[in-house]
């Protein structure tokens, strides 16, 4: 007899594995199908985030900051090195150990919820029927009430650059390189080509960054983009901006690659190429013709605000609907899929995710930056504080940036928050909930922050929207 469970999510990352533990939680009994497949042959729950994005990458950034300070600023605390060395084998092998810990953590909560975590495809058929097909033994049809979809992303290929895994590589290669190339081609200045360059350029590399739009980062507030351009530009990484790729080409000595900018056609010639221009959602193969399921013209899975698709009883979550690409967007949704699924009220607040670029300085924000504010006609007041002022960041030696606050004239809402300096990632909680809460700039103002703290630049960033900043000069 066919098994049967109350649901069955496939795919077991942020969005897929968090969805299958909410649905556990409620009592109902849950299945998770995972094909993910390491490079050392090895199946992993946890999805890209884990096993090839957040966690690696984080993990990276981590270690060649550590190398960066060791070399350029312990000197100013008054700590001699010797020679500090680079020992990228040991570096790369606590990368994986910690992803390894993890993804084995995610099998620990399957067992200790009761879920069955299935490792290999599964592919929604037609009246909720899911065919698994595990890595080895015989294909299934596994019959649920209801199904999430939690099939994730894959990197976007140009064709005039298509990836070959040695010399034109995507995000994963580029996080497991076993050495420190000499020059570094990165094509897209996005969240992924500056994380990556920054951990490369710390290491040694010497990296370019082709970026096609002439506007850098164009989702974010520029004030903060300006700050960042020229942080960035300070560390070594060579952002060149307006520059069109038109071909790139491996050979012997490294990769050929063509772009056209402002002043014409460009040529240039690095080791390794990064191709980093966006990721699309993956659907291969994941369910029937006749299984009633919809892809918009990007390719994304039709879902309404509460991640249902056309199909009753079956939901879609993360990176292969629409909304911005990051872990902690699929696993709300996942949450929201399987409090729905258990009969309760459950919503995302999709106005209220916040944006995270963990660079040296990191960059935060969450609400609208200026310019959309400006655009929507609300009349909005501005306040800033710099790190510089900030005793906390003095002390740590990490006083690039600011905290940027933008309120409603009218009543004073907090409509948007936009740092960039030490610890933005963190320090853009308070905002979040602040918006959640639909708080005042007053409320921010009121609420005591502990000294020293990097938090008070967020107290007095929104203290300076009303000009009452106490520790720098007001407008
Ligand atoms: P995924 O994590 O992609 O998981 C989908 C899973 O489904 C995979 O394991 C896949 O193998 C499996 N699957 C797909 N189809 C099937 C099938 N038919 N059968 C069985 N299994 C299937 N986001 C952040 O919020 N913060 C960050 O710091 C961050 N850093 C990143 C760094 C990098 C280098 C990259 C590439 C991404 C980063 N992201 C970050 C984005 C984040 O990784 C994604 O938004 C997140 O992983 C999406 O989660 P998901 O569960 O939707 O999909
Ligand atoms: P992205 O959308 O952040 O950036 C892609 C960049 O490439 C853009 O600036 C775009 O203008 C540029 N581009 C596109 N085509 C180009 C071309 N032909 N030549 C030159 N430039 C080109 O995409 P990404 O950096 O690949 O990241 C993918 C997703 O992963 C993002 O949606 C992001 O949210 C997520 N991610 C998040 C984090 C984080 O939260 N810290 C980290 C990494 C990745």
């Amino acid at each position: 007899m066919a098994r049967s469970f109350d649901v069955v999510v496939i795919g077991a990352g942020p969005a897929g594995y968090v969805g299958a533990i909410r649905a556990a939680q409620h009592g109902l009994s849950v299945a998770c199908i995972d094909e993910w497949q390491n490079r050392d042959g090895k199946n992993a729950f946890g999805g890209t985030c884990l096993n090839a994005g957040c966690i690696p990458s984080k993990a990276m950034l981590e270690s060649s900051e550590l190398l960066h300070k060791a070399q350029h600023e312990f000197k100013k605390h008054g700590i001699k090195t010797g020679g500090v060395e680079l020992d990228l084998a040991t570096m790369q092998k606590r990368r994986a150990v910690i992803v390894r810990q993890l993804t084995n953590g995610i099998a620990g909560l399957f067992k200790a919820n009761k879920i069955e975590g299935l490792v290999g495809h599964g592919k929604l058929l037609a009246g909720k029927n899911v065919e698994f097909t595990p890595v080895s033994g015989d294909v299934e049809i596994i019959t649920a009430k209801h199904v999430i979809l939690a099939s994730g992303s894959t990197p976007i290929e140009l064709p005039i650059a298509k990836f070959d895994g040695d010399k034109i590589i995507d995000s994963w290669d580029a996080l497991e390189l076993a050495e420190v190339p000499e020059r570094l081609g990165v094509v897209g200045a996005g969240v992924i080509g500056l994380e990556l360059g920054s951990v490369w350029a710390r290491l040694g590399a010497n990296v370019t960054v082709l970026e096609a739009m002439d506007e850098f980062l164009f989702m974010a507030d520029r004030d903060i983009a300006k700050v960042a351009a020229k942080d960035f530009r300070q560390q070594g990484l060579d952002i060149k901006l307006g520059a069109k790729v038109s071909s790139a080409k491996a050979g012997k000595k490294g990769v050929d690659v063509s772009y056209d900018d402002k002043d014409g056609s460009q040529s240039m010639q690095v080791d390794k190429l990064v191709v980093a221009v966006g990721r699309r959602p993956h659907t291969d193969n994941l369910f029937s013709d006749d299984a009633g399921i919809q892809l918009d013209e990007r390719g994304f899975i039709v879902v309404d605000d509460e991640c249902r698709t056309r199909v009753k009883g079956v939901y879609a979550v993360g990176d292969c609907v629409r909304g911005p690409m990051l872990a902690h967007k699929g696993s709300e949704e996942g949450v929201m899929a399987a409090d729905l699924i258990a009969g309760e009220m459950a919503e995302v607040n999709y106005d209220v995710i916040p944006s995270v670029i963990y660079t040296s300085p990191e960059i935060a924000w969450v609400g609208k930056n200026e310019a959309e504010v400006k655009a929507s006609g609300r009349a909005y007041k501005t306040g800033s504080f710099p790190f510089a002022a900030s005793g906390r960041a003095k002390a740590m030696e990490q006083t690039s940036g600011m905290v940027k606050v933008i309120s409603a004239e009218d009543d004073d809402e907090l409509l948007g928050m936009h740092i960039i300096g030490p610890m933005a990632g963190e320090l853009i909680s308070e905002a979040v909930l602040a918006l959640e809460f639909n708080a005042s700039t007053e409320d921010i103002q009121r609420t005591i922050h502990a000294h020293p703290s990097l938090a008070e630049a967020v107290h007095e960033a929104s203290l300076s929207v009303d000009n009452k900043a106490l520790n720098f000069p007001n407008k």
